[in-house]
């Protein structure tokens, strides 16, 4: 029986293609350590590598395998600067922090890269991504963002491609324009954490999986951290639960809200003129589709976010509709494989760093735009425990309020609010 991920619905294709997945025993018995990692994704992992190589003693937990969560089941898109476009940070923020936080998601990009290769993780990296205009009205926007990115931001990989440019690159007439970035791309997330987790493993991080963490606590600074079957106490603490975190700490839980979204797999496509130059793309509806040809040519299609917590009962059909919107010709393709996660989300969209109790550090929100920034603030939060906190207050010190309505009520408001953006996409 293959390994089924118990948090997120259905088997995902890169759980068939990522190669060995070794297994991580739980922890029976109690511990102690500098630093406690609760969560093991992109920003548990990639913490853990660099606090264990910065000389600490690190412990990671996570309540089920690694990847289980977004960050092994996501759609690969590395993108580039935050999830909101340069200039709308700007006009909040102003010019400086804008670039700087443009800068910082760049030096992500950079370090996700360089990672992989360093280590040589092979994380199947193809190059380019494309961001089109489901309505005329946007393109406009889109033409604009393209000059600014390389005008102002001093980022000359973007150009703007007309409907017939797009249409060509797409394989489908759908969209009316967009843009292209050939400085960014995507990936093959599974391979990157099962190689972060070999790799902190190999720096002296001590790792477990099928560790839930139940309770944390933080008195007189030292931090407690409880599981089934023993506790680990610490100096401090990250937690990097993302989506995940239930109950578990509350502030997190308060401006962190968990949005299904569902990824099909078809079988792979011969001669076919779906993306010939290989890039991935994402669209300009709220309820944003994303998709991208695989190494071995089949199309990974993601459309399909649910504002509640329930899980699909058929991924396959509503994956193939959208599919066939774009692609007629596709309308009856087999789909292999279809499955689903959690995006952790915030009020603004933007990234949540906050510390939540004194010496622990909550760290998520990025609200579908984790793929490069998650492993990259994993990285500073290990410069933040080395002393210098300054690049990860630039996110700290992001607006992000709570979502209204308290535990009880922000689903079912949120539920609405975001059927209502749903509907708006159509009109
Ligand atoms: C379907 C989908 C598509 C996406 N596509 C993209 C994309 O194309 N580009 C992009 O940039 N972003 C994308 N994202 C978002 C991106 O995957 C995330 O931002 C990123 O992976 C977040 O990583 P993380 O480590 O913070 O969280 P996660 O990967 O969610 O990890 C959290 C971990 O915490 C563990 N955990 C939870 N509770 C506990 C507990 N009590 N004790 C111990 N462990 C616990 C979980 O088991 C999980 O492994 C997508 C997400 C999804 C779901």
């Amino acid at each position: 029986m293959p390994y089924q991920s118990s948090i997120s619905p259905g088997r995902s294709w890169y759980e068939d293609t990522a190669g060995p997945r070794p297994e991580y025993k739980a922890l029976d018995g109690d511990l102690r350590c500098d630093v406690v990692v609760v969560g093991g994704g992109f920003t548990g992992l990639s913490a853990a590598v660099h606090l264990a190589r910065a000389g600490s003693n690190v412990v990671l937990i996570d309540a089920h395998r690694f990847g289980d969560g977004a960050s092994g089941r996501n759609g690969g898109q590395l993108g580039t600067g935050q999830r909101a476009w340069a200039e709308e940070l700007e006009a909040e923020y102003g010019f400086s922090r804008a670039k700087a936080l443009f800068d910082l998601a760049e030096e992500a990009k950079a370090h996700l890269l360089e990672f992989a290769a360093v280590n040589k993780i092979e994380i199947d990296y193809m190059q380019g991504q494309m961001s089109v205009a489901h309505k005329q009205r946007y393109v406009d926007d889109y033409k604009a963002h393209a000059e600014i990115m390389a005008n102002r931001f001093g980022y000359p990989h973007i150009s703007f491609m007309d409907a017939r440019e797009t249409a060509e690159r797409l394989g489908s007439a759908r969209y009316f324009g967009g843009t292209r970035d050939t400085g960014t791309g995507h990936i093959h997330p599974l391979k990157l954490v099962i190689g972060t987790a070999k790799v902190a493993a190999q720096a002296g991080a001590q790792l477990f999986e099928q560790t839930p963490a139940t309770a944390i606590t933080s008195v007189g600074g030292k931090v407690r951290v409880t599981t089934p079957k023993g506790t680990i106490s610490a100096e401090k603490c990250l937690i990097g639960v993302n989506a995940h975190g239930g109950t578990l700490e509350p502030i997190s839980a308060a401006h962190i809200m968990p949005i299904g979204s569902f990824i099909g797999a078809t079988v792979p496509l011969a001669d076919s003129n779906v993306l010939p130059g290989g890039e991935a793309v994402d669209d300009s509806r709220f309820v944003v589709r994303y998709f991208r040809k695989s190494t071995d040519g089949r199309l990974l299609f993601g459309g399909r976010e649910i504002y509640a917590v329930n899980d699909p009962k058929d991924i396959h059909v509503h994956i193939r509709r959208q599919i066939a919107e774009l692609y007629p010709d596709l309308r009856d393709v087999e789909i292999t494989h279809g499955w689903g996660g959690y995006v952790g989300i915030t009020m603004p969209r933007k990234p949540f760093v906050r510390e939540v109790m004194p010496n622990v550090i909550s760290v998520g929100g990025y609200s579908g735009h984790g793929v490069m920034l998650s492993n990259f603030f994993g990285k500073l939060y290990a410069e933040t425990v080395a002393g210098n906190r300054d690049r990860l207050r630039l996110i700290e010190d992001l607006n992000i309020p709570a979502f209204p309505g308290g535990r009880r009520l922000r689903a079912p408001l949120l539920f609405f609010a975001l059927n209502w953006y749903a509907l708006r996409d159509r009109i």
